[in-house]
């Protein structure tokens, strides 16, 4: 059986349409009873994230044994590339997780949510996001054929607003700055089931594949290091829970340190992890930045982010906007076409082979979140 958890309290809900945190006000966890993952069957299925559905708490029958197909929610998402670029010294090879029906990795997240909504019976879900998330929930909503309604600043892009609207999604414009819109929708999350893509454990359940497949790709072994954007964290504690999954299974030999790139504009978790301080203190975003997908000012789970810093020996640096500009080029002149968020990684790496984190023999790979397609107008002004 399956539960929620609060880390903090240790207390446990039942999996609920409404409840989207703890009565203490912190983001749930799953409780998940351990199932084995059978490398040989994974091998000869299809190509998406499903191909893990043991690992996924989705689709179990009443006695939770069978897996049921007929529950999922899936566009083919997964499996995405893993490719080595000419041009580097060091063994640092690309996860393109944006090659994803909506551009972004968050169809991970956004498939094994509305599976679960589909599950519990919902016909309504409520989120807030102008981005990747938005776009994710949206299209996933519109394959399951439940009624979803995203709230997003007044002032998001129009092109952002095409996407989610195009997949048939009701928008709310919220004027104001973002912690308006945030009011808007948990006030709606009161009534109505909150697709949350930082709040919802399901989202991360989804995420977390993404080491699954990287551990495949490279013969059912851990990178050194992963190198990541990190704003609200989704894929970095996707990677941290994956790769935990698969060392408590044995298949994995050691958990790959976790290497976190914010923007220099707004970068909570790195002034937390160069002061050594004990938790995430909120940062505000000092200017504009083009990683405009990693702008979160405080995590939502800082806490969990801590620990996967802590537990994974993980190490975080920022980059500036010229650090940025210079990363997209850098991907765009050898074939790979990203969004700013995405490109952070490039002079991460190089900041992380200098001050000695990645070391002569080591194999780091390294995650593109999002497509350049998702952010024409920023990138028509780098030309
Ligand atoms: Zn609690």
């Amino acid at each position: 059986m399956i539960e929620y958890i609060c880390n903090t309290c240790n207390v446990t809900h039942p999996i609920d349409t409404i409840r989207y945190k703890c009565d203490c006000g912190r983001p749930l966890n799953l409780k998940k009873t351990s199932t084995p993952f059978p490398i040989e069957p994974i091998k000869k299925r299809g190509n998406t994230l499903w191909r893990y559905h043991e690992a996924l708490p989705i689709g179990l029958d009443d006695k939770s044994t069978t897996f049921v197909d007929a529950s999922i929610i899936s566009l083919g998402e997964g499996m995405t590339p893993l490719l080595s670029l000419n041009g580097s010294q060091r063994d640092h090879r690309f996860k393109l997780d944006f090659i994803f029906p909506t551009g972004s990795y968050k169809d991970r997240g956004a498939s094994v949510l509305l599976s679960e909504v589909k599950e519990l019976g919902v016909q309504e879900v409520v989120e807030d996001s102008s981005g990747n998330a938005g776009a994710a929930i949206a299209a996933y909503s519109a394959k399951a054929g439940v009624d979803c309604t995203i709230y997003c600043p007044a002032s998001t892009s129009k092109g952002k607003l095409a996407q989610i609207a195009m997949y048939g999604a009701k928008l709310k414009l919220i004027e104001g700055n973002r912690a308006a819109t945030t009011q808007a929708v948990l006030q709606a999350a009161e009534t109505t089931y909150y697709a949350s893509h930082n709040w919802n454990p399901f989202f991360l359940e989804g995420t977390k594949t993404v080491a699954f497949e990287i551990a495949e790709q490279l013969g059912w072994k851990a990178p050194d290091q992963v190198i990541c954007p990190v704003g609200f964290g989704s894929i970095y504690l996707g990677l941290y829970i994956g790769f935990r999954e698969l060392h408590e299974q044995k298949i994995i030999a050691k958990i790959p340190r976790l290497l976190g790139v914010q923007s220099a504009a707004c970068c909570p978790i790195y002034k937390a992890y160069v002061a050594n301080a004990a938790e995430i203190k909120r940062s505000p975003q000092t200017s504009e930045t083009l990683a405009e997908g990693i702008t979160s000012e405080l995590p939502i789970r800082a806490q969990m982010i801590m620990e996967a810093i802590h537990e994974t020996h993980g190490v975080f640096t920022t980059v500036d906007e010229e650090e940025i500009k210079a990363g997209i080029k850098t991907l765009a002149a050898r074939g790979i076409y990203v969004e700013p968020t995405s490109a952070v990684v490039v002079k991460g790496f190089d900041k992380f082979v200098t001050n000695g984190i990645i070391r002569e023999g080591e194999l780091t790979v390294s995650i593109l979140t999002g497509s350049g397609l998702k952010a024409t107008d920023k990138l028509m002004k780098l030309m």
